[in-house]
């Protein structure tokens, strides 16, 4: 998808990409290292936090005075649960994850953006096949609950953790599979049991895929193994969605690279600073801000969230992937960095015109 800069004009309507204040109204532990939050969402944000069962919010946190962004998926599904919640496993040494966990309390106000996300529950009938570990489970059980209390579908999950103690939402799943007999099997696997997931473990999965849509989340070694082992059998991949809660590298361009990529010059302008560099062919207009010693905005990296947003005021770039914005967004030069590589000798982005 080829984006032009959006000339001289002022910048036009965007959706809302902002920041919105949320109460936490409780904080339900699950493990020892988990915890969901619940969320107030005032009347007057309910139509902007409508959402589908396995999106994410995407939360600014401040730690130590410095402000960061990260995703979190909910743990509820719409047309199950009358609150919103999402649900946080300390990463150790993660810096929002524990200070999450450790400092955000009932009354608390917290900052998000409207839901966003594709890993959603798709309109087919055929079967849901759903592969989890750790807190990848968050957005699987989402969607999980929605395709039983929304469809006829069967559902299987294989359902990955390190120990006993480790298995968020255990006991909703054994209850979900009592209460839909025929419908909900969940194999439970523990690393400390069984070793890690590996090809063995989803083949049997994976031989009776027939129509079926898989939804795949968890740390990135065991969707890699997931993901191989299903391809390597068959598996359709325009039926596999994966949910990756690390930064992927973005896909190769689906043209040859532009002769304009090389010799490219891009400006990026961020929180009042201005920088050109040569551009490294390949490279993101996200990665070249890096390189260029700026902290530009981002979350997903996969061009999920919005959360990179800016806009081409001169030249023109190519984005991979777009989820997120707009067709009026994009005509009117706004693009996901994280997804945007230039095609013009000269390219001028800038970031913040989505800061709410
Ligand atoms: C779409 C999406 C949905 C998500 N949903 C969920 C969810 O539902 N639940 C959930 O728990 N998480 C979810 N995540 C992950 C979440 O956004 C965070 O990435 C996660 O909580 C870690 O953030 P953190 O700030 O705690 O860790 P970070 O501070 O970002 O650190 C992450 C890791 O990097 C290491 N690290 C940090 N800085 C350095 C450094 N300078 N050098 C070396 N290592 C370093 C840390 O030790 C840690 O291991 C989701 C992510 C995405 C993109």
């Amino acid at each position: 998808m080829a984006i032009s800069a959006a000339a001289a004009s002022p910048p036009g309507a965007v959706r809302d990409h902002g920041f919105h204040p949320l109460r936490v109204a409780r904080v339900v532990p699950e493990t020892a290292e988990s915890a969901s939050f619940v969320l107030d969402v005032p009347d007057e944000l309910r139509d902007a936090y409508a959402y589908e069962a396995g999106q994410f919010l995407t939360f600014r946190v401040a730690v130590d005075g410095q402000q960061h962004l990260r995703s979190y998926s909910m743990s509820s599904a719409p047309a199950v649960d009358a609150e919103l919640q999402v649900t946080v496993k300390r990463v150790p040494g993660g810096l929002v994850s524990n200070a999450m966990m450790d400092t955000l309390g009932p009354g608390d106000v917290v900052e998000t953006t409207r839901p966003a996300g594709v890993f959603c529950l798709g309109p087919g009938d055929g079967d849901v096949v759903a592969f989890a570990a750790g807190s990848g489970i968050t957005p699987v059980y989402s969607v999980v609950k929605a395709a039983l209390a929304t469809t006829s579908r069967r559902v299987r999950l294989l359902y990955a953790n390190r120990d006993r103690d480790s298995v968020i939402f255990g006991e909703a799943l054994d209850a979900l599979a009592a209460r839909y007999p025929g419908r909900l099997a969940v194999e439970n696997r523990l690393d400390v049991e069984q070793g890690f997931v590996d090809a063995a473990a989803v083949a049997p999965f994976a031989d009776d895929i027939v129509d079926a849509d898989v939804y795949v989340c968890g740390p990135t070694p065991f969707m890699d193994i997931v993901e191989g082992a299903l391809l390597a059998r068959g598996v359709d991949p325009a039926r596999v969605l994966i949910e990756r809660f690390d930064p992927a590298p973005p896909p190769p361009p689906v043209a040859p690279e532009p002769a304009a990529a090389t010799g490219t010059t891009v400006t990026i302008e961020l929180d009042g600073r201005r920088g050109s560099v040569e551009h490294h062919p390949g490279t993101t207009i996200l990665q070249t801000a890096r390189e260029m010693g700026m902290a530009p905005p981002f979350s997903c990296e996969a061009g999920n969230c919005a959360t990179c947003m800016a806009r081409v005021v001169e030249g023109s770039v190519s984005m991979y992937t777009n989820n997120a914005l707009t067709d009026e967004e994009v005509a009117d030069g706004w693009v996901l960095t994280c997804q945007s590589v230039p095609t013009a000798d000269t390219v001028h982005v800038v970031y913040g015109y989505g800061e709410a």
